[in-house]
């Protein structure tokens, strides 16, 4: 079977001569359908650049990116726009929720652009919001949501719909223990379903709820383990 989400020998370069920063250095990593993958390593190991790399957000310095099969960099821009917009989910770090909707038509968006009428697309946004505790602050703005609030409704809006991949940037870092838990429930369920997920995490607890973790180092995969040896090497070592 395809798997999901193919990284062949990805490299990503920042910079030329002695400001270089090899960001991601012949990253092979392949992801399949159900599976949910944890990320960790320090901060500048680059975790982020691999999710915008596998979102299809920004290109590689060199080797392949396969959604599907497809390679994304050979297929034209309206290509790629339209498999974004149809098959991936990301959580962005910086919640990237647009500020003149409220948190329900944020998480509807993905759907009306994929064609869904607006009132079943309210629906699947209000269903989305529900299972992640925020129903009632469906009819709010951005700016009159917590952080915490807004994470869940950028998680929300990545989930709706069931993509085909999710990719999550430290998908929990603005929420308690209980509301981070409610949200790896929630990317675990749609893995169940068959979504593919990659979760970046500093915290070795959440990802004990992924098939697999991967360490990333200086832009290098330095180890890949299963969650069960990652809770007896870190456990008490991280809060
Ligand atoms: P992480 O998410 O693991 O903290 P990043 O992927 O954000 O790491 O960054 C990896 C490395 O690439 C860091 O050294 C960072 O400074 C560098 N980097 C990231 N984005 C850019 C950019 N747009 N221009 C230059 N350097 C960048
Ligand atoms: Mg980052």
């Amino acid at each position: 079977m395809t798997a999901a989400l193919e990284l062949h020998q990805v490299s990503k370069v920042y910079g030329e001569g002695p400001t270089e920063v090899r960001a991601l250095w012949q990253v092979d990593l392949s992801v399949e359908h159900g599976e949910l993958v944890a990320i960790m390593g320090p901060s500048g190991s680059g975790k982020s650049t691999l999710l915008t790399i596998a979102g299809s957000l920004e290109d590689p310095t060199s080797g392949e990116v396969l959604v599907g099969g497809s390679d994304l960099f050979s297929m034209s821009r309206d290509d790629r726009a339209r498999l974004r917009c149809r098959s991936i989910g990301y959580v962005f770090q910086d919640f990237n929720l647009l500020a003149g909707l409220t948190a329900v038509e944020n998480v509807a968006l993905p759907l009306e652009l994929d064609g869904v009428g607006v009132r079943a697309a309210r629906a699947a946004g209000m269903a989305a919001l529900e299972e992640l505790g925020i129903a009632d602050r469906a009819a709010h703005y951005p700016d009159e949501l917590s952080g915490g609030e807004r994470q869940r409704a950028a998680i929300a809006r990545a989930v709706v719909g069931d993509r085909y991949l999710l990719l999550a940037d430290e998908p929990t870092g603005a929420l308690d223990s209980v509301n981070s838990e409610v949200v790896m429930r929630r990317l675990r369920a749609a893995c169940q379903r068959g979504v593919a997920g990659v979760v970046v995490t500093h915290n070795a607890q959440l990802a004990s709820w992924a098939d697999r973790v991967v360490f990333l180092r200086d832009g290098r995969v330095v180890d890949q383990t299963s969650p069960s040896s990652l809770e007896a090497t870190y456990s008490g070592a991280i809060p």
